[in-house]
């Protein structure tokens, strides 16, 4: 391909609204233009670097034995009502009607149209397992759609769907999924954690995060530096650090304080109490009765744990109103010390602590010498808090680190959330008549594309992994009239193409500096320079994208060097 001919829009300024780093760069490598609210259009780099990663994952899904479909994006309403997601998932799902006023929807995913066709087809346990795929558009309204493609409205994912007679080969499809993904991701230079993750909205019960660290990311991760431990933030839990309190200095003891209305401001009030030492007292609605929650006064609710802990019950935080008709003063001076008739929940980082300060359910008063068991000996005890860095491990007990990450893929053992209202079964061995096993497994192809900017790239520009590279080399001439340096490029370019690779010849008439810093912004992992003092000892420059490694190299040897360097 020719530069000339390419259509490749570079940019020599940062775009003023793009704070991710791959945002920024996509931009300015000419990779996406911006059509609305988390809506791109991929330019050709793009679509070259989206089928590469396709290619990948296409390769890694045969090697586990899933067969590729490709489905409507544009959905009736039914199968979405008869497994329950027209109404439980809200504005995520993008709804429109058609001419007649049925409801439609646009893809969010596919278990409702997968699962509606393997309840009209699968009848037996001998056509199973089942692992079936598309890559396809998806859309959801998201709440922030930010950051590029990395969040959009419209997105490639790779969704499969597992069908199997029972869990066990539920299991085996799972970690056939996994294996895979550990393979997609690295093999598109792409380093992933596995999270223990909670299932959210798709339902099912185990399910594993493969989480990138990247500053643009929005959900933090708990990593274990001794063992294997890691999880999400959502669901990860620890051993908070014991604090030793004192004995128990008498009953509890109202005092004023007048204005404090935060932890922060008790911290600082004269004979208050650091945070360590506080009970925050949080009020939320749930089922319209109140809920009292207990937490230390430095540690942060979990409200993914606490959904999970009323089991889909819908909780709200009180309104100040609600929290003065419920404990008689306004957030500020809650407490649950002699509450009666109300629920509470501790959590168990308040478990025998004594000595410590709460709200004394009257506005601008506190209570000191908590003995939490012996003052709030109703409340019950749940894991509710967010892990902190420094916490404990659950299993090893070392120092828990935090990452800020952003997912790149996400395998869920969906049981029977969808075959059973959906009404997909199979016969057994023993002719029983069984709901299927289903896994549902996901990966954002343009995330993939865009983490892969955020792990590699410098000042210059993307440094592409070499196996989504848009171009494996770039040549470019010092002077473009000079015949000599014409000739020999165009030569090499038939040459390396006629051999395989994916050559750009920049035939552009530009100087060496302008055509050298696009090569560098758009990120062609290798670049061939043909000038005057190399061409004249039958050489040219080979300069390795990155790696700041630059070398003479005669002309016979560039093919043999860029073979060895790309493992072909
Ligand atoms: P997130 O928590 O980041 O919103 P999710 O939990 O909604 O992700 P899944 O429903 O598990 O994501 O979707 C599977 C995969 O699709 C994700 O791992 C991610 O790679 C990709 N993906 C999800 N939402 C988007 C989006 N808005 N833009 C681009 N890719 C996305
Ligand atoms: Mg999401």
């Amino acid at each position: 391909m020719r530069w000339s001919q390419t259509f490749i829009p570079t940019l020599r300024d940062d775009p003023a609204d793009a704070e991710a780093i791959s945002h920024r760069l996509m931009l300015r490598a000419g990779l996406i233009r911006q059509l609305g609210a988390g809506i791109y259009s991929k330019l050709p780099l793009a679509e070259r670097v989206a089928r590469k990663i396709e290619g990948i994952v296409r390769e890694e899904m045969a090697r586990i034995g899933a067969q590729e479909f490709r489905l409507p994006m544009l959905h009736p309403a039914e199968p979405w009502k008869e497994s329950g997601r027209w109404t439980s998932v809200k504005e995520e799902l993008f709804r429109l009607r058609d001419r007649k006023q049925a409801d439609m929807a646009l893809a969010l995913t596919g278990e409702e149209i997968f699962t509606t066709i393997a309840r009209g087809e699968l009848r037996s346990y001998r056509q199973l397992p089942q692992i079936w795929y598309q890559i396809g558009d998806k859309f959801r309204d998201e709440p922030r759609p930010k950051s590029g493609v990395l969040r959009g409205r419209e997105f490639t994912m790779k969704d499969s769907y597992s069908f199997d007679v029972d869990r066990a080969g539920l299991d085996a499809s799972f970690d056939k999924h996994a294996e895979a993904y550990r393979r997609i991701f690295a093999r598109c230079g792409v380093e992933t954690i596995p999270v223990e993750a909670s299932s959210g909205s798709m339902g099912g019960s185990e399910s594993v995060e493969f989480m990138a660290v990247c500053e643009a990311g929005e959900d933090w991760i708990v990593v274990c530096p001794g063992c294997n431990y890691a999880a999400n933030l959502e669901k990860a839990k620890s051993v908070a650090p014991a604090i030793a309190d004192p004995p128990s200095a008498g009953p509890p003891e109202k005092f004023a304080t007048p204005g404090v209305r935060t932890i922060d401001d008790l911290v600082r009030f004269p004979g208050g109490a650091p945070a360590e030492r506080q009970i925050k007292t949080l009020v939320y609605v749930v089922d319209g009765a109140p809920l009292l929650l207990l937490l230390r006064g430095d540690h942060e609710l979990n409200e993914v744990k606490l959904g999970e802990l009323l089991g889909g019950a819908q909780a709200r935080p009180a309104h100040p109103e609600e929290c003065r008709a419920a404990l008689g003063a306004l957030p500020g001076s809650l407490g649950a010390v002699g509450v009666r008739g109300r629920r509470i929940l501790a959590d168990r980082a308040l478990e025998g602590r004594r000595e410590m300060t709460t709200g004394a359910n009257q506005d601008d008063f506190h209570l000191r010498h908590i003995d939490v068991s012996r003052d709030i000996a109703n409340a019950k005890w749940a894991d509710l808090r967010n892990v902190r860095a420094g916490d404990g491990c659950i299993r090893c007990g070392k120092s828990l680190e935090l990452k800020k990450t952003i997912e790149m893929g996400h395998i869920f053992k969906l049981g029977l959330y969808y075959s059973e209202p959906m009404g997909a079964r199979v016969l057994t061995a023993e002719g029983k008549e069984v709901p299927i096993v289903m896994g549902s497994y996901g990966i954002g192809i343009e995330r993939i594309m865009a983490a892969a900017i955020e792990a590699h790239h410098d000042q210059n520009g993307i440094v592409w992994p070499t196996a989504i590279a848009p171009f494996d080399v770039v040549l470019s001439t010092v002077k473009a009239s000079d015949a000599e340096q014409r000739e020999k490029s165009e030569r090499m370019h038939a040459e390396l193409a006629a051999a395989g690779f994916e050559v750009l010849l920049d035939d552009r008439d530009e100087r060496p500096g302008v055509k050298f810093k696009d090569a560098d912004l758009v990120g062609i992992p290798f670049r061939v320079v043909f000038g005057p003092r190399a061409l004249a000892k039958g050489c040219v420059e080979f300069v390795v994208r990155g790696g700041g490694e630059t070398r003479e190299l005669p002309l016979a040897e560039v093919r043999a060097e860029l073979a060895r360097r790309l493992g072909r």
